[in-house]
């Protein structure tokens, strides 16, 4: 049976986690969107203590509704928090401690022993980041043309290239935490050769040269990361270290995306309904109620396209959940994991966009936050797969052709 509803658990986690975006994001959103290069130490300290360094929402592999032997529901109920959390600030919620996307690709790739001795730092200390430098200035969707370079030498491994746009780099670079690099050890071996290194913070031969400046969620960091002759042990290779073999390790690397596209999808839903909320608001102070009740025919233009604003953020809610439902019940999800970045992506820049048109110059005005959620919604059809990107996944996996045969 097909069942809609979430889960005690989750339902209870979703309720707390909007309080707290209530009351300790919403009333720091703008502050840090302005002043975009200072930490929100406050809250993030806080974010830290409540979470224990641990994705929120995750719990691990938290069982249904408390039974040992329930389907587990991780992935369903990081969604759902992430939603709230991006509902009280994008550019937040990409600051909160935690090992991120770093962290989702030593789940995705490493080993039990990789995954203890990696992840193991975030239950304890201080506040700490993880990140993944995937981008260099001549390959971002493209992700095989990577030029980052990785030698044997004796036990080590020695990495040179230049990484941009990583999100947290610059935090997990100075908290104790790691970058997860990917880089070829053959550039003549394509995809074969790609594989993903954990440089750890501290690690001579790293650096931060730039953080950038951005149109939105400006409370995150984005960092250009250098790697000059970066000497790491062999042990912090992610799985298969044989070349030529196969695109296992490649394969690999890339299913840490199953795990977070839906999550940035979700994020992208919690922008998105944060300005259908304060647009409605602002509509029923002018006397104007959405009326749910009527046929096209008899709706205002604008309750018409509320609505269909509205419409678009729960079809693509419900693509969300379902690619998170079905990794939580183990099946393959990478079909599902694109569909929900690509639809929740394109809905939030439609959405907000709408809402900022319906609300006129007050939307536009930075009098409400309304202008930042604009500002901050675009990301999501860009990082992790752009719209176009998780697109042609989506069709390659429906139509069955390969990368080649449709690029
Ligand atoms: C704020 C921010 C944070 C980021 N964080 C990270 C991070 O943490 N780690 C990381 O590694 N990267 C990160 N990125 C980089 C991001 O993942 C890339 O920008 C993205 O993958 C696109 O790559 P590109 O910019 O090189 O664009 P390109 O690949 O050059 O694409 C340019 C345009 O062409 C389109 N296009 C490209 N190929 C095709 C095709 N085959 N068919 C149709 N259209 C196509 C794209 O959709 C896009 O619209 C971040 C970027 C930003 C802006």
């Amino acid at each position: 049976m097909i069942s809609f509803d979430l889960s005690p658990r989750i339902a209870e986690m979703k309720n707390a986690i909007r309080s707290l975006a209530e009351q300790a994001m919403r009333p720091i959103a703008r502050e840090f969107d302005e002043k975009e290069h200072e930490e929100p130490h406050e809250f993030q300290n806080l974010m830290w203590s409540i979470s224990g360094g641990r994705a929120f929402g995750s719990s691990d592999d938290a069982p249904n509704e408390g039974k040992s032997s329930g389907p587990r529901e991780g992935n369903l109920g990081a969604c759902v928090t992430i939603e709230e959390l991006s509902w009280g600030d994008a550019g937040l919620y990409l600051s909160i401690p935690n090992a991120g996307l770093g962290g989702a690709a030593v789940m995705a790739a490493g080993t039990a022993a990789q995954k203890t001795r990696f992840l193991g730092r975030f239950a304890e200390g201080q506040p700490k980041w993880g990140a993944m430098a995937i981008t260099e200035t001549h390959c971002g969707s493209d992700s095989a043309a990577i030029q980052t370079t990785a030698v044997r030498d004796g036990d080590d491994w020695v990495l040179n290239g230049t990484k941009i746009y990583c999100t947290s780099g610059d935090r997990a670079l100075r908290s104790g935490g790691f970058v997860v690099v990917w880089a070829t050890v053959d550039r003549t071996a394509g995809r074969r050769g790609i594989k993903s290194f954990v440089v750890e913070s501290g690690t001579p031969g790293i650096k931060v040269i730039k953080v950038e400046d951005k149109l939105g969620i400006r409370a995150s960091d984005t960092a250009m990361i250098v790697l000059e002759d970066c000497r790491i042990p062999a042990d912090n290779l992610l799985g298969v270290a044989e070349v030529h073999q196969s695109t296992e390790g490649f394969k690999a690397a890339m299913a840490t995306f199953d795990a977070t596209r839906p999550l940035v999808a979700a994020s992208a839903l919690g922008i998105g309904q944060a300005a259908l909320d304060l647009a409605r608001q602002e509509l029923a102070q002018r006397g104007v109620e959405i009326r749910y009740d009527r046929c096209d025919a008899h709706l205002s233009a604008i309750e018409r396209d509320f609505l269909d604003a509205e419409a678009d953020l729960q079809a693509a809610r419900l693509l969300t959940w379902r690619a998170g439902w079905m990794m939580d019940r183990g099946q393959r999800n990478n079909l599902e994991a694109s569909m929900a970045k690509a639809k929740a992506g394109l809905a939030v820049t439609r959405v907000t966009q709408k809402c900022v048109e319906i609300l006129g110059p007050i939307g536009y005005s930075r009098q409400l936050l309304l202008e930042k959620w604009m500002r901050d919604a675009k990301i999501n059809d860009i990082f992790e797969g752009t719209q176009q990107i998780n697109m042609l996944i989506v069709a390659r996996r429906i139509l069955g052709y390969s990368s080649k045969e449709l690029s």
